[in-house]
């Protein structure tokens, strides 16, 4: 281990910055495709990449180069005219999914607040027989849609209806995978469905491909909008552009956050055309769309779209899939689900967080793992990541699970 050159614990005061987390003790002052190097010189393997965001893996060439040529030309010359990145993005994004129209925003929470605004607006242009608005959209218990009061409302994580009291109105809760507890749901009030492809946060769950073409002939047969929150599930990380394409279905409205900016914070809305309904005034943002952001989600999409790329997702999923199997089989878990390169094991038993502790601690080198409930890991690698680098990982793993069971 290289000698630290100072130690930042001494030089900084860490209760400067507001109490949200509990952090370990630890600074990364490098980062490099799968691998995090903190103040003591110690290395990571990094599983959790800024929470599905880092697609690329950490400081990709493509990202810097993307940087540092834009910051050169210009970084933001306001909202309120065009610049080239932008319209090179959205162009893309439109010709590589069903959407129509993009609005640029800084992140997933903002994406969707973007997207509840929408169907709201479409709502009250739409009213109801009686005359009145529509404006309830139904979402999905365990779903995760943002920190925002609109997209906390709208989340469907346990206690999150009372935090902050009072709630944004009108998203009441179905559960994933039943569409007979949408339908309870959907009234003359109802303006769309939302959901998560694959539940992120709610611990990698999938929704399946039967429930995805019910909910789209569901929202259709009540004229109501369908909405996918890619912000985790897009981006290449199932295997597919995007998580709705492994449906074979055209949701109405899309946003992207995370992989799109492989690191930095840049996120999108995407809707038909017959829904941009958005008047000047309703929605902007200072940072939106600014090129210096735009510049890097068009390196990190065409990185994405070279031959080939999606495919080594889909391979690299399955190759991750069989390691965490044989784990699971040899530890007698629980086994394992996801898509493409966002998976999680079922451990069977409250282990996670200790899992975690372990494997950040292991040396000479450290595994950076997470736990969204207590009894699952989740994995969401760098798109980029090798065989070599998920076979290193299984094995720390293994040997991590070995010394808690014995
Ligand atoms: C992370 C996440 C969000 C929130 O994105 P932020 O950039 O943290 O605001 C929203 N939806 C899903 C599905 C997410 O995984």
């Amino acid at each position: 281990m290289n000698k630290p050159e100072h130690n930042v614990f001494s030089h900084y005061n860490t209760e400067a910055l507001l109490y949200i987390t509990n952090r370990p003790p630890l600074v990364f002052t490098k980062g490099e495709g799968m691998w995090l190097t903190d103040h003591n010189g110690k290395r990571y393997l990094d599983y959790l990449q800024g929470w599905a965001v880092n697609c690329l893996g950490h400081s990709p060439a493509c990202i810097q180069q993307a940087l540092v040529d834009q910051a050169a030309k210009v970084i933001n010359p306001s909202p309120a005219f065009f610049n080239e990145p932008s319209l090179a993005l959205a162009t893309a994004l439109t010709e590589h999914s069903c959407f129509d129209r993009v609005f640029f925003a800084n992140s997933g929470a903002e994406a969707n607040e973007g997207a509840i605004k929408l169907a709201r607006k479409w709502g009250k242009l739409n009213k109801t027989a009686a005359g009145e608005n529509r404006y309830e959209i139904i979402t999905f218990d365990h779903s995760f849609h943002g920190r925002t009061l609109a997209t906390m409302s709208a989340s469907g994580k346990e206690g999150w209806d009372s935090m902050f009291a009072p709630q944004v109105a009108g998203f009441p809760k179905a559960h994933l995978n039943d569409l007979a507890s949408v339908e309870a749901l959907i009234t003359d009030k109802t303006i769309a469905v939302m959901l998560e492809p694959v539940q992120g946060e709610g611990g990698v769950i999938p929704a399946t491909k039967e429930f995805m073409q019910g909910l789209r002939a569901l929202t259709k047969k009540h004229g109501i909008l369908l909405i996918v929150d890619e912000v985790q599930a897009g981006m290449g990380r199932t295997g597919k552009l995007f998580a709705y394409q492994l449906s074979d279905i055209e949701p109405d409205i899309m946003t992207l956050g995370k992989g799109i900016g492989g690191g930095v914070p840049l996120s999108a809305l995407l809707c038909k055309e017959e829904y941009a309904c958005f008047e000047p005034g309703d929605q902007g943002g200072t940072y939106n769309g600014n090129p210096l952001m735009t510049a890097v989600g068009l390196a990190v999409l065409n990185t994405l779209l070279a031959p080939g790329f999606l495919q080594s997702v889909i391979d690299k999923g399955n190759y991750l899939k069989a390691g965490l199997e044989k784990i699971s089989a040899k530890h007698g878990m629980q086994g394992e689900r996801g898509e493409g390169l966002l998976r999680a094991l079922k451990l069977g038993s409250p282990i996670g967080a200790k899992i975690v502790e372990i494997a950040r601690d292991l040396e000479p080198v450290g595994l950076l793992l997470n736990s969204p409930r207590p009894d699952l890991l989740r994995f969401m690698p760098a798109l980029t990541i090798s065989l070599a680098e998920i076979d290193q990982m299984l094995t720390m793993l293994d040997e991590v699970v070995t010394s808690i069971k014995s």
